[in-house]
Parts: C-alpha cells; sequence; structure tokens
C-alpha cells in the first residue's frame, strides 16, 4: 500500500497507534542528525520531564558531576553529599520500546539508568538494591520473575508504559502488577479503554487502588447503569441514569486521568499528507488472475448459487455441485481463492510463500501449476535467476508505481519507510533494492531489540541509507 509511505520512524509508530501525540519530535531536514530540541508532550516525554524535575536535575555539566560515584564526587564538591535517601524510580516497558526508553532518557537529560533484563539482570538487580541508580528500567516479564527483589527496594514512583496490558484482573502480569509496593502508580496508554468499562476497572485499580470501588461495586454503580443506557432499547430513564452515572465515573476519575491529544501539539508537527495511490494490474498478473478465474474450481464456486442442472430447483453448491473434482466441498474454497487472487494482486511472487495450513498449501501448490503452466517462461526465470525475476516490477503493479516513487525520493535524498504486512514481500523489496543498488535496513519479527535501536539510529543518521523495510507485524 504506497499510502503507507509516511515520514514516521518507527520508534514513535507506537506513540502514534497510542493516537496521542506522538510522533516526529525531530522532524529530519535532509539527512543530518537534527539539533536537540525541546521535547514534543509525548508520554515518555513528559516522564521524562517529571523525572528531570523530581530529581532536581539541572541539564547542566553538575547533572553529570553529581552522577559521578562518590569518591570521586567528594574532590570535585567540597560539600558532602546530602544524606538523604536517593529517590529511585522503576519503569516497566514492554521489551519493544525498553530500549528505546534507554535511549530517550539519554538524550533529554543526565539519568543514572539501570536495565534490569536478560542474563546479566542478577547483577543489575544488586546495584538497584545498592541504590546506584536514580532509574531502573524493566519489562513486564523480568518484573514477574523478579517481583521479590524488585519489592525489596523502596520506590519512589513506578511508571508503567502500554499500561492497557493490566487490563485483564485475573492474568498473571495484572497480579504481579498489583503485588509491587510502591504507593505512586503512573501508567501510559493510548488504548481508549473507555470502550471496555471492566478494563478501565482493572488499570484504574492498578493506579489508584480503591478509587473505583470493588469490582462489583463498580459494576452496580457505573458499568451497568453505562452500559443499560448505551443500547438502543433504551427507555428514557435508563439513558438518564446512565449519563447520570458516566458524569459521576468521569468527576471520580478526573484528578487522576491525564488526556493528550494530538491537537495539543500539532502546531509542532510537520504537515502530514496521506496519499492513497490506486495501481493497474500488469499485463502479467493480469493473466495469471485471468487464468485462476478460469480454473474449474473458481467456475464452480461463480456458478454455485445458480439453480442446478438437475432440475431439483435446488441451487448447484446444495446439489450436484458440492464439491470438486478432488473432493473438495467447494464451499470450503471461497476464502482459499479469495486469498490467492488478493496475492496475485498483490504480487505473483506471493504464491510461491508459505501459507497459514497444509490444505492451503497443497491447494496453491496445484493453483501454481495449473497456472503456470501457462507461463512457462515465468517458471524458468524464477528458477534460474529468482532474485532479479520476483523483484522486477514489470510482474506488479505496486512495484511498478513503488518504483518511480522510490527514484522522486531518491533524487530528493527522502527517507523512506516502507512498510509491508507480509514479510515475504518485504523479501521481494529487499531484493528490488539490493538490485537496483539501494542501501536500506530492515525491521521485522526476526531482528533482536537490542538490534532494532541501532538499525534506526543508523538510518536517521547515514546519508546513505534511505530506505529501511518495516513489517507491520
Ligand atoms: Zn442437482
Amino acid at each position: 500500500r504506497p499510502g503507507l509511505l509516511r515520514p514516521v520512524s518507527p520508534t514513535c509508530r507506537r506513540s502514534e497507534l497510542r493516537g496521542d501525540a506522538g510522533c516526529d519530535r525531530r522532524p529530519r531536514a535532509g539527512w543530518s542528525p537534527p539539533p536537540p530540541r525541546a521535547p514534543v508532550q509525548t508520554p515518555p516525554a513528559q516522564v521524562i520531564s517529571f523525572l528531570a524535575a523530581v530529581l532536581h536535575k539541572k541539564g547542566t555539566r553538575e547533572d553529570i558531576e553529581n552522577n559521578m560515584p562518590e569518591f570521586l564526587l567528594r574532590r570535585v564538591k567540597k560539600e558532602p553529599t546530602s544524606s538523604t535517601i536517593k529517590k529511585m524510580f522503576l519503569i516497566v516497558a514492554p521489551l519493544s520500546v525498553l530500549y528505546n526508553w534507554k535511549d530517550e532518557l539519554d538524550t533529554w537529560g543526565y539519568f543514572r539508568v539501570t536495565i534490569v533484563h536478560g542474563n546479566k539482570k542478577d547483577n543489575e538487580l544488586i546495584r538497584v538494591r545498592q541504590r546506584k541508580c536514580e532509574i531502573a528500567l524493566t519489562t513486564y516479564e523480568t518484573l514477574r520473575l523478579c517481583l521479590d527483589e524488585l519489592n525489596s527496594v523502596e520506590w519512589s514512583a513506578v511508571i508503567v508504559d502500554e499500561a492497557h496490558r493490566i487490563k485483564n484482573p485475573k492474568a498473571r502480569v495484572t497480579e504481579a502488577m498489583k503485588a509491587l509496593k510502591c504507593d505512586i502508580r503512573i501508567g501510559l496508554t493510548g488504548t481508549i479503554l473507555q470502550n471496555n468499562m471492566k478494563e478501565l476497572w482493572c488499570v484504574m485499580d492498578w493506579a489508584v487502588p480503591g478509587l473505583l470501588g470493588s469490582r462489583i461495586h463498580f459494576q452496580k454503580q457505573f458499568s451497568d447503569p453505562v452500559e443499560h443506557g448505551q443500547k438502543h432499547t433504551a427507555t428514557k430513564r435508563e439513558l438518564a441514569t446512565g449519563r447520570r452515572a458516566m458524569r459521576r465515573l468521569a468527576a471520580r476519575m478526573s484528578g487522576c486521568l491525564l488526556r493528550r491529544t494530538k491537537a495539543l501539539i500539532s502546531g509542532q508537527l510537520p504537515k502530514k499528507e496521506d496519499r492513497m495511490v490506486y495501481c493497474s494490474l500488469t499485463d502479467f498478473q493480469k493473466a495469471v488472475y485471468q487464468t485462476v478465474l478460469e480454473t474449474e474450481d473458481v467456475t464452480l464456486i461463480l456458478q454455485s448459487s445458480k439453480p442446478c442442472t438437475c432440475n431439483s430447483g435446488r441451487k448447484r453448491r446444495n446439489c450436484c455441485y458440492k464439491t470438486n473434482s478432488h473432493g473438495e466441498a467447494v464451499k470450503a474454497l471461497y476464502f482459499s481463492y479469495l486469498a490467492v487472487l488478493q496475492k496475485v494482486a498483490n504480487h505473483v511472487a506471493l504464491l510461491q510463500a508459505a501459507s497459514t495450513s497444509r490444505h492451503q498449501e497443497t491447494l496453491i501448490k496445484r493453483i501454481c501449476d495449473q497456472v503456470f503452466s501457462r507461463f512457462p517462461d515465468f517458471v524458468q526465470k524464477s528458477k534460474d535467476a529468482a532474485f532479479e525475476t520476483l523483484s522486477d516490477p514489470k510482474y506488479s503493479g505496486k512495484m511498478k508505481v513503488l518504483q518511480q516513487l522510490l527514484n522522486h525520493f531518491r533524487k530528493n535524498k527522502d527517507k523512506v519507510l516502507l512498510f509491508s504486512f507480509s514479510t515475504k514481500l518485504l523479501d521481494v523489496l529487499q531484493q528490488y533494492c539490493m538490485a537496483s543498488g539501494l542501501d536500506y535496513r530492515r525491521l521485522d519479527g526476526s531482528t533482536k531489540s537490542e538490534e532494532r535501536l541501532r538499525i534506526v539510529k543508523e538510518f536517521n543518521s547515514t546519508q546513505d541509507v534511505n530506505i529501511c523495510l518495516v513489517s507491520t507485524m
């Protein structure tokens, strides 16, 4: 979908999905690394500002000196360091953004940060217990595994990113989060919890225990009346009761809930243009598509709701044409063929990708044999040089459009993020980049979380790397 060629960095997409202030804190002019500027009000940036304030950071060299070990500190500063207990904060985030947090903290301030995760976590936990850091970063999983160790430390506050993960009262992650000893709890989320009142209760009950009462109390006082009032059969009375309950709920939460929408920072974001580009099929795709339509199976599908030839008065699919010549039920073929046609329309090479089920795979193999027997040229070419064949734009209308777009962006030295749902298609795009001599980076499910940040940084700061292939999965 060329409409997805939007100039947002992958590290930002997350916040975009939150539907909040998210993105492009550092709009890129050309390729050069941008000068530091005030953080836009993304939730992480707000949290970092808050931490800087409560840790009395000055944003100067003084912060760095204060972060030195104490034996060094005494030489730098004459007066002894304050004897009050240092404040320590815990940030819990999904692994996919853990290193992002570290990077953001390092970008916007001088904090002593420890990552409690992976095989070095035992050493890091010792550091935490000795209070040698100001901020400890960890994942939901590590928190669950090391709850006792983390509970042996006095935290000034805990900040939980993607807090909607605490929405299920029975989940182990929720139990662990509720068992964490800390009175000041801050949760960040972009999921509209109001849509599901039970989930809202669970997250709020973690953040401010008891604020909304017990689950049963909450159901009686708030969620039942609100839900009854929302039914289209609701009486006037139910409607009024529902609205009153909603107002009471909003009032109850008003001191504990802070909403941030994109509108607040719209002035700080670069203008965004969304364009949908319709791409017609290439001649090759049309021929393959037509061949699929002419198969016995599709003919059976297309005629399945016509009256049967035996004059029974029933539809063909319920009478003499229930199955194809392989004994497969025609009804079961609909979605398989929809998927096949979708693949052809995207890129014929996708037919060769591994399918989700074994049944689908045998089906696709059969179709390929049938279809490609008409295109021996393509088959021979993909055997000889799969590499160039598959990435040749003449095999896909979208690739043709993309090729022109990429040429245009290349001239402008624009940064391009190329998203695809299918990693197989990313393979094709990758082959295209290699064949065209374009330097690229790639992020998908198999990219290690430690690697992601390096890849994003290289993409952002290297002049010749202007394409990043990203899997939406
Ligand atoms: Zn019949």
